[in-house]
């Protein structure tokens, strides 16, 4: 999905009674340290583009980043030891592990295929791409719908008081 979306998903399901930005940037964090990074590479050297980038003019290391923050058995392993100190920060990152499960179905074997069992596993689905409009659209729907949620529950939690 787009990273706005995975950053909207974070906030709306983990951001909700404590620390909502923090939810919010750990449901983007795993294209925020790969795609994230390189287009503030190419801004900074002035040779960014509007869009996908093509994959041959990616740079080697966007490979190791992307893989590192797609992978469930990565993400578990820094939420279960971050749990051992603080549960109430491990909550918030779990839209770590959300963003790799709204990915690896909507990710083509073509355009960076999701390595949810990295290192265990190599496995990867060969998903339908998310800019579909019957994928992106439904999801846009469900993020309208849970924070429209949030706020009734908000709201009500202000009128109980
Ligand atoms: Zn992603």
């Amino acid at each position: 999905m787009d990273t706005f979306s995975h950053a909207l998903w974070g906030y709306g399901l983990f951001g909700i009674r404590k620390y909502p930005k923090f939810a919010a940037l750990m449901g983007a964090m795993p294209d925020l340290i790969s795609f994230g990074a390189l287009m503030l590479t190419r801004v900074i050297d002035g040779t960014y583009r509007w869009g996908k980038p093509a994959l041959a003019s990616l740079p080697d290391w966007i490979y190791p980043a992307y893989t590192v923050g797609h992978s469930f058995v990565i993400a578990f392993a820094v939420i279960g030891l971050v749990a051992i100190w603080r549960k109430d920060i491990a909550f918030a990152m779990l839209g770590w592990p959300f963003h790799i499960t709204l990915d690896f179905p909507f990710h083509s074997l073509e355009y960076f295929p999701t390595p949810m069992l990295w290192p265990l596993s190599d496995y990867k689905i060969d998903g339908i791409p998310w800019s579909n409009w019957y994928i992106w659209l439904p999801n846009v729907a469900g993020i309208i719908l849970l924070l429209a949620y949030r706020q009734r529950q908000k709201r009500k939690r202000l009128n109980g008081l």
